[in-house]
């Protein structure tokens, strides 16, 4: 029996044991098996995103910070000007990439219960012809808010302007299309909804724009355009690669496939929302978002207003009982989150809420109601 306890967080997730069983084998990095492993990922990866021809996928060993670092300190030149469309935690970020990297950075803030505004998208674009690129993350983790990301591009592309993408906790659960999204680039990882292991992120990314921007980042290690070049000729990475971790990746990639790809992890992932939600409201909780800004990924609860609330004992209550959560992540307001990604199921999530009503009774909350006097603004 498994006794540890399942995943109910953004990554990394719980998997399945088909992935932590391919991870039972050493590769050698500059064998052919190897690189054909690598090659099979990177063409799985990149039919994923619905990006084909023009594009390619260039695996980054590290989290997926490394790959957003990577993607703006290669693709932003020192000339340009990155706008940032910021209302959380990764599109904060963001911002910190650039400024470290000393690029040219402005900020568009929404606040974090509200999605990003295509309309105020074009006016600041027509305002401020300085901008050439334009980052956006797809889904907002730190919430669990769904931008509107097609509509955001069509903006950005209208305008003649590059967008590069955060879509971390997005890929391989809702559909990116790539082929139709005018993206320069598209930044995921392994852990998240791909069910793999930590250990290795990717951008996809328009092939013309990397080889132009060769010799852009300033880091050695981070540099997209020098590790696609190397990879493009002698199919290897320049560094060592995570070798248990992307055969553990070539196993979730089949998973993915065998559930239907896309549409099949989405729809098993909105059935697991479905559960949560409907079971935490009806206990008495109240989510942050509205149901039309929440992605299928990971819900916000406010915290209960109740004396006898206590978030370190909810969360180890939790955990006796088999699940682990997160803490909130919200500038303003006590909450904490449940996600529905990773290998659980709705019957998964119904367990979740019940143990949840068994920890407030334990605690002594009668009522898990927030205090709602506590705004966002
Ligand atoms: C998880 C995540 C990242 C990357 O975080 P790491 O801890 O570096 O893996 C970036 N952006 C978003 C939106 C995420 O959810």
């Amino acid at each position: 029996m498994d006794t540890e306890p399942l995943l109910l967080t953004p990554g990394p997730l719980t998997t399945s044991e088909r992935v932590r069983r391919a991870m039972m084998r050493d590769w050698g990095s500059r064998d052919a098996d190897f690189i054909r492993l690598n090659a099979e990922v990177c063409a799985r990866l990149l039919s994923i995103s619905g990006g084909v021809e023009r594009r390619v996928c260039v695996p980054w060993r590290g989290s997926g910070t490394f790959a957003v670092e990577a993607m703006i300190a290669t693709l932003v030149p020192p000339e340009g000007r990155l706008l940032v469309l910021r209302n959380g935690a990764y599109g904060a970020r963001m911002v910190e990439i650039a400024r470290r990297y000393g690029r040219d950075v402005v900020v568009q803030e929404d606040p974090e219960d509200r999605a990003h505004s295509p309309e105020r998208l074009d006016h600041r674009l027509a305002e401020d012809p300085a901008i050439t690129h334009v980052a956006v993350v797809h889904c907002e983790t730190t919430t669990g808010l769904l931008h509107p990301l097609a509509e955001l591009a069509a903006v950005v592309a209208r305008r003649g302007r590059h967008l590069l993408v955060d879509a971390m906790s997005s890929f391989g659960a809702l559909p990116l299309d790539v082929g139709r999204l005018p993206a320069l680039a598209v930044a995921a990882s392994a852990n998240k909804c791909l069910e793999g292991v930590p250990g290795l992120a990717f951008v996809i990314v328009e092939r013309e724009a990397l080889m132009a921007a060769q010799g852009v980042c300033p880091s050695l290690a981070l540099d997209l355009a020098a590790q696609y070049r190397a990879m493009a000729e002698t199919g290897q990475y320049r560094f060592t690669p995570p070798t248990h971790v992307l055969a553990a990746l070539r196993e979730a990639l089949l998973i993915h496939e065998e559930e239907g790809g896309v549409e099949g992890r989405g729809r098993r992932y909105r059935e697991n929302l479905r559960v949560l939600v409907a079971g935490m409201r009806e206990l008495g909780f109240r989510t942050l978002l509205s149901d039309e800004l929440q992605a299928p990924i990971i819900v916000t609860f406010l915290e209960p207003a109740s004396p006898s609330w206590c978030f370190d004992r909810f969360y180890d209550g939790l955990k006796r009982r088999g699940f682990a959560i997160y803490p909130g992540k919200l500038a303003r307001r006590p909450s904490f989150r449940i996600g529905c990604i990773g290998r659980v199921f709705p019957d998964d999530l119904r367990r979740a809420v019940a143990a949840v009503a068994e920890v407030l009774g334990e605690m002594g909350v009668d009522d898990p109601k927030p205090d709602l006097e506590l705004t966002m603004e």
